[in-house]
Formats: structure tokens, sequence, C-alpha cells
């Protein structure tokens, strides 16, 4: 299940569980569609796998208890603000590869 993290480890802007504009890479690094894409370029500085946007978790019981009130999101904040000149190395390694080629 995932954790629903609730900002943006780059600029720390909130990521509320229903906001469309959370990214999440496999390993759930989160960050917000702003930073995936103009400061990221589709490259997660932890791991150098792609993003996806991520699901909304519904806020209410339609089935098996299966919403945030029963499983509410993370409410520990990870702000790590990426270092921009490692990054730029991490994405000239990757050569232009789509998430799917690394
Ligand atoms: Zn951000
Ligand atoms: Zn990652």
């Amino acid at each position: 299940m995932l954790a629903l993290r609730p900002n943006c480890e780059h600029c720390n802007k909130a990521l509320l569980p229903a906001a469309e504009d959370a990214m999440i890479c496999s390993f759930e690094c989160t960050f917000c569609e702003v930073c995936v894409q103009q400061i990221l370029a589709n490259v997660c500085p932890n791991c150098g796998g792609g993003f996806t946007h991520r699901p909304i978790r519904p806020q209410r019981n339609y089935v098996n208890h299966n919403c945030l009130l029963d499983h509410p999101a993370s409410t520990a904040i990870v702000h790590k603000p990426v270092d921009l000149k490692k990054h730029k190395l991490l994405i000239s390694m990757l050569k232009g590869l789509a998430p799917s080629f690394r």
C-alpha cells in the first residue's frame, strides 16, 4: 500500500492525498509534477527511474474500507532538496533513455 507522502521531496510543496500533481517513482519517492518535469527531467534522483502520477485513494468507504478513513496518508515529511549538479550528471549518464529502457 502506498504511503501517500505529504509533500514534494524537492520543493516541499504540500501534496494532499487528492493532489493531481503528485508523482511517484517505483520506490515511492514523491515529487510535484513541476519539479519532475522542469527540474528532474523525469529522472528520480534516488534511483534513476521514471515517474508516474500517484493514484488517488478514495476518501470514503466504497469497498471493504479501502479508503483514506481506514488507511490514512502518511504525515512524515521527506524533504531532501536535490543536488542539482549531481542530478545533471545522472541525467547525462542516462543519455535520454526512456524509463522502460533504463
Ligand atoms: Zn516540487
Ligand atoms: Zn526513486
